[in-house]
């Protein structure tokens, strides 16, 4: 008997080439051969007469070989082979490409089973390149319910669904990890039938049974996951604080807060008068004013005596945070610092120095604030910004600067419910669903190529009226990509040939830190009046004067990276609009830009976005910090990750910590997967 962890190699037919090729595909031990699941079934186990079969709907049929088969060289690369074959109810000619192995096997007088359509043309009907066996053969590709495997350069259906098919003939499944009770509630197959099952179903019912379980499992683990981590953090003591008396710090504030800011503060407050640790997300649209709630936290972590973080993802954002944060907290006496990794090494220490001192009180970054050699004083607040781009671990590791500190989460990209109840299931949630007063919505516009012109003569007409404009593109250099918008070269071109008379300047993210600081900021001075760049200034940066985003090849973004672009604009009084370029001939491509043309509601784009790209492309898989699932489907699946959350919920307060075998595989799998996701993250 071979173990789960066993390498691939063990296995007859998977030498050094085809480990390579299975690799790819992240497969390296038996247990991951396993748990490569078929994306896709074909049922095919009907068996028909030849006059039964249909155009267009493949099938399977029992046929005797009636002629020998004969083959064509039609050009150089493509031989064509005809043959006949016949049951007692019709005849039909078979036609394979450049297949040796059809003509040596199919015999004249032979009998095979085949599946494959008909297709019919001016000389009526037949078949090209059927799969077929012979009938006392044990069914592989036909007969049967057929995996479909995603599947890599080089790798084969056939291949993945022999080494799978030997893979579960000599080791064990993974072991159950949902207990009976929940089994029996759910009416769920044991973890052996399933892992069996998915993999050789014995009909289309019993591989849904199959993916049903492994579904539930898969949430069952991450639910429980996160069930676990809030409960242990709900058994922490912290000082309660007893300062909370902002009129300070909003006599301070040029504008008065909205309600909805007012709400998510008081929240905030309440957990922080818990004596437990707070875990909060922030979710609000672009430009619904969470940095506000943010300095109101920390104005409270530091009034009761702590030290407070703000972790930001870009350079350019945390040293937006710095200069408008330090304005406005500095004058109370609070003394804030930056700390990114694009500080000189000496700026670096003498800050970590004045941290770990207690002299900085609010401390804002990168993840250089993660780093090992980042020491604070007393941390008690930690808030992260733009929080889907860290991942659970991440979180945990700043935390683990402090003892057990209050967690804040910023998130600007509003997440769909479904995808908010698994990345935050472990988070209490306040939402900022109002904008400051006086913002209109910004116009968006959806053109092609034609509109050139006009797009010119618009981006010159709020130039002249005294505002500046940015032109995203969606690559730095040329040869990234051919046919897409390079922002060096369009920059360019722009400069030379359009606007000769204009400011245009350029922002990318292979421009040094310093550079992309000293651009950002002097387009915000008024400095330039066209700043062409990719999408590092996605996130956060501030220039109210910007009333015109121009995106070229909108397309190659997803809707709510979009809608987070557009975000750059409308922050000031005036007019402001979004105009999406786009060559695409694709209707699905154009009816999504569409979707963002007419709204401006972030977590309705969210939704159809996730809808329509799914969970992994949603925030672009690199950034996600989600866990990688490997059945689920979260678009599809919400009403078990529903189910699933309760299971858990409930099994952690019944047996949660029990010392049971499903238990102990159950932890040792939450670990995985905890681990998996932070895999993604880098
Ligand atoms: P986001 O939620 O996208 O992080 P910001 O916190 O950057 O939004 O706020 C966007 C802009 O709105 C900033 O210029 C900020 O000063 C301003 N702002 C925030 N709150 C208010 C408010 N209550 N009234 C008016 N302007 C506000
Ligand atoms: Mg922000």
């Amino acid at each position: 008997m071979a173990r789960l962890g066993d390498p691939i190699t063990i296995l007859k037919g998977v030498g050094p080439a085809k480990a390579k090729q299975f690799a790819a595909l992240n497969i390296h031990t038996l247990q991951d051969l396993i748990c490569h699941f078929p994306r896709a079934y074909e049922d095919r186990t009907k068996l028909v007469t030849i006059d039964k079969l249909e155009e267009g709907v493949p099938a399977c049929f029992r046929a005797m070989v009636m002629n020998t088969p004969r083959t064509h060289h039609v050009r150089k690369g493509l031989d064509l082979t005809r043959v006949q074959v016949a049951d007692h109810t019709a005849r039909l000619t078979l036609t394979f490409f450049n297949s040796k192995y059809a003509t040596e096997q199919l015999q004249y007088g032979t009998e095979f089973i085949f599946y494959g359509a008909l297709s019919g043309d001016y000389a009526g009907y037949g078949m090209t390149n059927p799969s077929f066996e012979r009938l006392d053969s044990a069914p592989v590709t036909t007969r049967r319910v057929l995996p479909i495997y995603p599947l890599t350069a080089g790798l084969t259906n056939a291949a993945v669904l022999k080494a799978v098919r030997q893979a579960l003939a000599i080791c064990d499944t993974p072991p159950e990890i949902l207990p009976e009770a929940v089994r029996r509630e759910f009416g769920i197959l044991p973890a052996e039938r399933a892992y069996y099952a998915i993999h050789e179903p014995a009909s289309m019912e019993e591989a849904e049974l199959a993916k049903k379980r492994l579904i539930f499992e898969e949430f069952f683990v991450f639910s429980a996951g996160l069930a676990l981590m809030r409960a242990s953090r709900a058994m922490k003591q912290t000082a309660a604080y007893t300062q909370c008396d902002l009129a300070g710090f909003r006599s301070r504030l040029p504008f008065t807060l909205t309600g909805a800011q007012d709400r998510a503060i008081a929240e905030i407050t309440a957990d922080m008068q818990k004596g437990t640790p707070m875990n909060r997300l922030v979710q609000g649209d672009v430009g619904s004013g969470k940095t506000m709630v943010a300095a109101a936290a920390a104005y409270l972590a530091v009034q009761n005596g702590f030290q407070a973080a703000l972790m930001a993802p870009t350079e350019i954002l945390a040293e937006q945070h710095y200069h408008s944060l330090n304005k406005l907290l500095a004058p109370l006496g609070i003394p804030v610092c930056l700390l990114t990794g694009s500080m000189t090494q000496k700026q670096k220490v003498l800050t970590r120095s004045a941290i770990e001192a207690g002299e900085m009180k609010l401390v804002i970054g990168t993840h250089a604030l993660v780093s090992d050699t980042t020491v604070f004083h007393n941390l008690g607040l930690v808030i992260t910004d733009e929080q889907h781009r860290f991942g659970v671990g991440q979180r945990a590791k700043l935390s683990a600067k402090g003892e057990d500190p209050h967690l804040l989460v910023m998130s600007a990209t509003p997440i769909p419910r479904t995808l908010a109840l698994l990345m935050y299931g472990d988070l209490e949630v306040s939402i900022l669903d109002e904008l400051p007063p006086g913002r209109e919505p910004v116009d968006t516009f959806l053109v092609n190529e034609s509109y050139r012109a006009r797009i010119n003569a618009f981006i010159r007409k709020q130039v002249e009226g005294g505002h500046q404009c940015f032109v995203v593109c969606p690559a730095v250099e040329e040869n990234e990509d051919l046919g897409i918008k390079a922002a060096t070269v369009w920059a360019d071109a722009l400069q030379k040939t359009v606007f000769p008379d204009l400011r245009v300047a350029l922002l990318h993210g292979q421009m040094k830190a310093a550079e992309k600081e000293a651009a950002m900021a002097a387009f915000a001075r008024g400095e330039a009046d066209v700043m062409v760049a990719t999408t590092v200034i996605e996130v956060g940066v501030d220039v109210p004067n910007a009333t015109l985003m121009v995106i070229e090849d909108a397309d190659r973004f997803g809707l709510s990276q979009l809608h987070q672009l557009r975000g750059r604009v409308g922050r000031g009084g005036a007019k402001s609009y979004c105009i999406l370029t786009s060559h695409t001939k694709s209707a699905e491509t154009l009816q999504r830009l569409k979707a963002l043309c007419k709204t401006t509601d972030g977590f309705k784009i969210a939704e159809e976005d996730l809808r329509l790209r799914g969970p992994g492309d949603f925030f672009g898989s690199r950034q996600s910090g989600l866990p990688v699932f490997r059945v689920a489907n979260l678009s599809c699946d919400l009403q078990t990750l529903k189910l699933a959350q309760q299971a858990s919920a409930r099994w952690i307060d019944t047996e949660g910590t029990a010392d049971t075998p499903e238990g102990r595989a159950l932890r040792s799998r939450i670990g995985e997967l905890f681990a998996r996701a932070e895999g993604t993250m880098n």
